[in-house]
């Protein structure tokens, strides 16, 4: 099964996944988790990607593709993968549809999350990631059992620095912008599958995801 989550940023990507690939026994390829190791690690990768992220910008193109490109040949992807995050431009969309190509590799839905704005900046204001495992919480939404402490490993939650207000506003915008052409661009290669994620627990929602994905 080789799956892409396509929405805007606080549409719930990170949590469904985690239940999706649970479901479907392959592995969450999230550029955004990759990066922030990588920035967390104080890689090469992460000092040139934490300008771009810090501001709310993409990371270029070309570095994204090759990180993709390289994770999806691990041997824990042999049985399909569900991309998270990517691909987030025209280009990108380009390019992994030539290395799957290249690979035999056949993709099976893109699924379209789709959250209004109201809803998503509530989300993004109120989210907490843990520093240790990178799990996911929501002050609003999904609170932790003790404050700011992880239920899954007792690790110290935070906020990330591009969920705070300002650079909320400017990655809505790069998405509006260099993300939402990607709907049509998999509308008309009758890939798209569209799931209302504004109302419903989360378990409702992956259900919703995996009867789109069968449909
Ligand atoms: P995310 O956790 O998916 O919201 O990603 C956080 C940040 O990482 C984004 O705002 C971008 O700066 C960068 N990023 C993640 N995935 C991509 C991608 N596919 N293309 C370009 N930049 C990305």
């Amino acid at each position: 099964m080789i799956l892409i989550l396509l929405g805007p940023p606080g549409a719930g990507k990170g949590t469904y996944s985690q239940k999706l690939i649970e479901k479907y026994k392959i592995p969450q390829i999230s550029t955004g988790d990759i990066l922030r190791a990588a920035v967390k690690a104080g890689t090469e990768l992460g000092v040139k990607a934490k300008e771009y992220m810090d501001s709310g910008l993409l990371v270029p193109d070309e570095i994204i593709v090759g990180i993709v490109d390289d994770r999806i040949k691990e041997a824990d992807c042999k049985n399909g993968f569900l991309l998270d995050g990517f691909p987030r431009t025209v280009e990108q969309a380009n390019a992994i549809a030539s290395i799957f190509e290249k690979n035999g590799l056949k993709l099976d839905a893109v699924v379209n999350i789709k959250v209004t704005d109201d809803i998503l900046k509530k989300r993004l204001t109120g989210r907490r990631m843990c520093r240790k495992c990178g799990a996911n919480f929501n002050v609003n939404t999904l609170p932790p059992a003790k404050d700011g402490v992880c239920d899954k490993c007792e690790g110290e939650l935070y906020q990330r620095d591009d969920d705070k207000e300002d650079v909320i506003e400017k990655r809505l915008q790069v998405y509006g912008h260099q993300t939402a052409p990607l709907i049509d661009y998999y509308n008309e290669r009758k890939a798209l599958k569209d799931v209302d994620a504004n109302e419903g627990t989360i378990d409702e929602i992956v259900e919703k995801i995996a009867e789109a994905v069968k449909g």
